[in-house]
Parts: C-alpha cells; sequence; structure tokens
C-alpha cells in the first residue's frame, strides 16, 4: 500500500465526522479525501450530537468519537475546537459553539462574535488561539485512539473581514498572513490552521502505524 493511502486493508476507509458543523465537515473532507478517506458526516447517517459536558478539548473530542462510533459501528473521528483568549483566562474555549446561548443569547457564529466583542470592548490584549484537537478510533470501546492537537495563534479584532471559513473567523487576525481566517483561500487555511496541523500529525501517525490502525484490528 502507499504510503499516500490509509494504512489498513482497505483501499478507501469509511469514516464518520463526530460532527453537524458544516465548516468542519468541508475542512475535512478536502484533506482526507485525497488520503483515500470517505468522510461521511454523522448526521447522515441519523447520529444525534453527543453531550459536551467536559471542560478539556480531549475528554470531549473522546467522548464525541465513542458515541458516534458506537451509534454507526464506524471507526469515527471527532475534533473538539474552540477559541481561547488569553485576556478572558481561555475562554470560551470548549464553549466557543455556545458562548452566546449560555448568556441567554442565539446559538449562532454572529451571536458568539458579538459577545466576543462585546467580552474584550476596552481591553487591549487580544491574543487569541484556536485550539483543535483530534480523536480517532477504530471502535466504541477502543482502549487506544489516535489523538492529535494543535493550536493557532492570532488575534482578535473589532471590525469582521473576509467572507470564508466559520465561526470566529472573520475577527481572526493573522499578523503573519496581514488578514484574516475568513479572508484564506480555503487551501491556505487547511494548510496552516488548528485543525490543518492536527489532522497532519494525525495522519502521520496513522502511517507510522502500518497496518496495525485499520478498522479491522481490535
Ligand atoms: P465544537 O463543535 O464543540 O468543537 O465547537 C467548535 C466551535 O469553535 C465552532 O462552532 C466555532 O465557533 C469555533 N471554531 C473552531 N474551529 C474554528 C475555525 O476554524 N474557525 C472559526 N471558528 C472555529
Amino acid at each position: 500500500m502507499s504510503v499516500d493511502r490509509v494504512p489498513g486493508s482497505r483501499e478507501t476507509s469509511r469514516l464518520v465526522l463526530a460532527s453537524g458543523n458544516r465548516g468542519k465537515l468541508r475542512e475535512f473532507d478536502a484533506m482526507l479525501r485525497p488520503l483515500g478517506f470517505d468522510l461521511v458526516a454523522q448526521s447522515e447517517l441519523g447520529v444525534p450530537e453527543a453531550p459536551e459536558p467536559h471542560h478539556t478539548f480531549v475528554e470531549n473530542a473522546l467522548a464525541k468519537a465513542r458515541h458516534a462510533a458506537a451509534v454507526t459501528g464506524l471507526p469515527a473521528l471527532a475534533d473538539d475546537s474552540g477559541i481561547c483568549v488569553r485576556a478572558l483566562g481561555g475562554m470560551p474555549g470548549v464553549r466557543s459553539a455556545r458562548y452566546a446561548a449560555l448568556a441567554g443569547g442565539e446559538h449562532s457564529d454572529a451571536a458568539n462574535n458579538a459577545r466576543l466583542l462585546a467580552d474584550l470592548a476596552g481591553c487591549d490584549d487580544r491574543h487569541a488561539s484556536y485550539v483543535c484537537v483530534l480523536v480517532l478510533v477504530r471502535h466504541a470501546l477502543d482502549p487506544m485512539p489516535l489523538i492529535s492537537e494543535a493550536v493557532w495563534h492570532g488575534e482578535v479584532i473589532q471590525t469582521a473581514r473576509g467572507s470564508g471559513g466559520f465561526g470566529y473567523d472573520p475577527f481572526f487576525w493573522l499578523p503573519d498572513e496581514g488578514c484574516t481566517a475568513a479572508e484564506l483561500a480555503p487551501e491556505r487555511k487547511n494548510q496552516i490552521s488548528h485543525r490543518g496541523l492536527a489532522l497532519r500529525q494525525l495522519v502521520d501517525r496513522l502511517r507510522s502505524q502500518e497496518g496495525r490502525w485499520s478498522p479491522e484490528a481490535k
């Protein structure tokens, strides 16, 4: 098997993505399809969203991956990610998707961004990091999940720029790129983002496992 293919016994590995987030699905699909993964969103298989009650990204990602694998019987990939803002002591962190809703607002990107800007009003320290933890399980009770983690540093700006990406991207300024994450071409975002970096680490780990990581191997 070529190293460009997924290590395992099948030419194409079907994998359920334990997320209903369309932005994430788009990014993962673009990165995993060329590697021989056939990614299917859990919503297409009727999997309800798993609760995310934990305080760390890794615990939530593991819970989501096990849940999707248990319901579908397929290997599962979960991403738990969010934005951690230094001046807010790391908030919203694992609560990024529900940040506004937790304060009685809407469950939407626009409302989350509005709350973030309000929380940072008058604050000079704008440093923020996107964090992504990925967990891949072969089956629900997999005792050896593959786990990777990456961080992407930037700053929260006052005014939205760009229409690409999703979530907090229009406000996530990248000094080295001279633009926000929402102004990056999708391929560039996948190259340098927290999700892109975490995924490349995960794939490297898969490759180094040659044959040991396969959906059939328990
Ligand atoms: P999760 O589904 O609980 O992992 O929530 C992740 C949330 O973090 C998303 O709904 C976004 O609000 C935010 N987030 C994570 N990654 C990104 C990104 O690449 N761009 C923008 N927002 C992101």
